[in-house]
């Protein structure tokens, strides 16, 4: 059996949690997405990744759902004092690892090549892929002028309207092959409950990624990463609504509708799982709110088993 998931930050990482506490530990492979990636004080950070290896090896802050735990920002506060800008919250410990990135990628090393080694420090088995080892860099189009990813989310706190989401670099990037290989052979895709047009959009959108799924034999699940019609937190409804999706079930299937065979949607959202159904998806209605290891790893346990049993 040969699973795989694709998965952004915080969303990503508890289904990666999930898979790795569960059964099917040791037929996954994930893929991570690094368009939100970003330099602050000349390091290279790459926040969705750091999100899934500081979680899978139990050294996130788990109140706040990224960044280390038991973290101090020593660093930070005397780079304000010299003042830089420190919107961005980059503590001590995290600073080791953006420090680690950047020599080695000055150093030549493929950026899968650097994720490993620092999921190896970690102590993770469950392999983190790339879709690609060039740079792509999301860019959110708003009323007030083109932002980085980290700019909109973290420094506007997502007030500004978007009119549009680009990948710069894209176009132009090559797929590992790692990750084509990984797709190719798997039996089941599983789309965790992430952003479905920043995080997961940004990995689809390296040229390859998307056909190599559309191609694969396998069958592709996604959990909706909305309760209610409403993001647990996070910028994924409003997005829809301003890529002119409505912002529920139905939107977020249409991000993925070239190649979706099974919808995950949480019980809140019931009423809209009949007119899903009747686009030809298998729907499965259950509570996908997910805070403790038991509640990720039953419920990511239960959405392969749907996903085997439908196949
Ligand atoms: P980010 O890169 O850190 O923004 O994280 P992701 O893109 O991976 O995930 C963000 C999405 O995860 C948001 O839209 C949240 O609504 C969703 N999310 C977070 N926790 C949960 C959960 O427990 N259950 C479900 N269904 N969605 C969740
Ligand atoms: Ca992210």
């Amino acid at each position: 059996l040969t699973i795989t998931l694709l998965a952004g930050g915080v969303g990503g990482a508890k289904a990666a949690e999930g898979i790795a506490a569960s059964r099917y530990a040791k037929a996954t492979q994930i893929i991570g997405n690094i368009a939100d990636d970003d330099e602050f004080h000349g390091l290279w950070v790459s926040p969705d990744i750091d999100t899934l290896i500081y979680s899978l090896g139990d050294q996130i802050d788990r109140q706040q759902g990224w960044g280390r735990k038991n973290e101090s920002h020593q660093v930070l506060n005397e780079l304000a004092q010299l003042g830089q800008d420190t919107w961005m919250t980059l503590g001590d410990l995290d600073l080791a690892t953006h420090i680690y990135r950047t020599e080695l990628r000055k150093q030549g090393v493929r950026a899968s090549h650097i994720v490993h080694r620092l999921a190896k420090r970690h102590g993770i088995s469950m392999p983190i892929l790339l879709p690609t080892d060039d740079v792509v860099q999301t860019r959110v189009r708003t009323e007030s002028g083109v932002l980085s990813f980290q700019e909109y989310f973290v420094r506007e706190r997502c007030q500004p309207t978007v009119t549009a989401v680009e990948y710069e670099g894209a176009s132009i990037a090559k797929a590992t092959s790692e990750s084509l290989t990984q797709i190719a052979k798997s039996d089941v895709i599983l789309i965790a409950p992430s952003n479905p047009i920043v995080s997961i959009g940004a990995i689809l959108a390296v040229p390859g990624i998307r056909e190599a799924i559309e191609k694969s034999n396998a069958y592709v699940i996604a959990i909706s990463p909305l309760i209610g019609g409403k993001t647990i937190k996070g910028p994924a409804d409003k997005m829809l609504t301003s890529m002119g999706k409505s912002n529920d079930s139905q939107g977020v299937y249409e991000c993925y509708r070239s190649f979706l065979h099974g919808f995950v949607i949480d019980s809140a959202d019931n009423e809209e799982a009949a007119c899903l159904e009747n686009q030809g998806l298998d729907v499965l209605v259950t509570p996908t709110l997910m805070n403790t290891t038991s509640e990720k790893s039953a419920l990511l346990s239960q959405v392969i088993e749907f996903a085997l049993a439908n196949r």
